[in-house]
């Protein structure tokens, strides 16, 4: 009998990722699933909302999953995080919640949930590791999201001592990469700036990016960080989180993001920086060491081949992307 894998918010940007991957991986290899019996399923919205308890026991009992990805999050850019604190702390709690409490009643050999690199402190020492999660908090403008997203390792560890479930979670960088949110106000980055710099070159406008440019971020491609998931649900044993992102070495300036994004569009025209706009924390950098130990090997996309890849997607995809 195959191994029935749950990937919930299998709809939005990693989840896709990882439906790629699981395709394009060699069964059976490091990063692939165990054998070709075993079955995927990638839940959206539409199938239930995870807020609600009974939704959530049907899909577990619909599906009878024995592996959990769990991704299904309330997710917004610091405009909605900023406006909806106790929202976005709510639903999470809830999601979270009623995932976990499913996935124990339903006898899941393993769960992997998503935090985000919001959770760590806002008072911090670079490079950021995994064991400064709880020791301080978080930044002022996400703690909704934050601590939300914290108290899944609490329940974690909680789980594993009462009933002895091997629930686990990951914590990306920023991610990027096809089916990502390329909405022009509330988007990550890197896919609204993407999207800035095709009308920019459509219309024959500049190219204008908010601040100054100069605040350092590490980026993981959503099909690398696919990889991980699935590595780390058949390795990593482990509850304690686990950072999934490139080395400290490959922390980009915005400046060189917007760079790399005019070469992948093949913009021409004038790039200008509206400095009176916010520049958000100056960095944040994530020590991969954790990773390295477990993965010495492991071979990220080069950030401009992944780039490539998602401004190609989003132009061949206009129509359906999220915008
Ligand atoms: P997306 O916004 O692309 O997708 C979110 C997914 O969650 C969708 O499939 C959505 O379903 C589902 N979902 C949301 N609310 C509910 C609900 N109430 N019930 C059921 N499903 C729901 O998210 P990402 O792929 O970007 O993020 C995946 C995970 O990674 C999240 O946990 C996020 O916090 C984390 N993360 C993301 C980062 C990033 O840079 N994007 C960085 C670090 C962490 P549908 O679309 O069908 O409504």
């Amino acid at each position: 009998m195959g191994k029935v894998i749950l990937v919930t918010g299998g709809t939005g940007l990693v989840g896709r990722a990882i439906e790629y991957t699981v395709k394009n991986e060699p069964v059976g290899s490091r990063f692939g699933t165990w054998s070709q019996d075993d079955q995927w399923v990638y839940l959206s919205s539409k199938e239930g909302d995870l807020r609600d308890l009974k939704e959530t026991m049907a899909i577990f009992d619909k599906y009878k999953p024995t592996h959990v990805i769990h991704l299904a999050a309330l997710v917004g850019g610091l405009f909605k995080n900023m406006k909806y604190k106790l929202t976005f702390l709510r639903d999470n709690c809830l999601i979270n919640d009623n995932v976990m409490w499913a996935a124990k009643e339903h006898n899941v050999e393993k769960v992997i949930s998503c935090l985000s690199t919001c959770v760590f402190p806002d008072k911090v020492t670079y490079p950021i590791d995994e064991s400064a999660v709880h020791l301080g908090p978080p930044h002022s403008s996400n703690f909704g999201y934050a601590h939300g997203k914290r108290l899944v390792d609490v329940y974690n560890h909680a789980y594993h001592e009462e009933f002895g479930c091997n629930f686990t979670s990951a914590i990306p960088t920023n991610i990027f990469g096809p089916y990502d949110n390329y909405d022009l106000e509330d988007s990550h980055v890197i896919p609204g700036l993407v999207h800035k710099c095709l009308l920019a070159k459509k219309n024959g406008t500049p190219f204008t990016v908010s601040g100054s440019g100069t605040p350092l971020r590490q980026f993981i491609y959503s099909r690398d960080l696919a990889k991980l998931f699935i590595w780390q649900l058949k390795e990593y044993p482990e509850i304690d989180p686990i950072i999934l992102s490139v080395g400290e070495k490959d922390e980009i300036t915005i400046k060189q993001v917007a760079e790399s994004i005019v070469k992948a569009v093949g913009f021409e025209g004038e790039v200008s920086w509206d400095s009176s706009k916010a520049d958000g924390q100056y960095k944040k950098t994530a020590s991969n060491e954790k990773l390295m130990k477990y993965l010495p090997d492991f071979q990220f996309t080069p950030f401009d081949v992944a780039l490539k890849e998602s401004v190609d997607w989003f132009v061949e995809n206009y129509d359906s992307a999220r915008t």
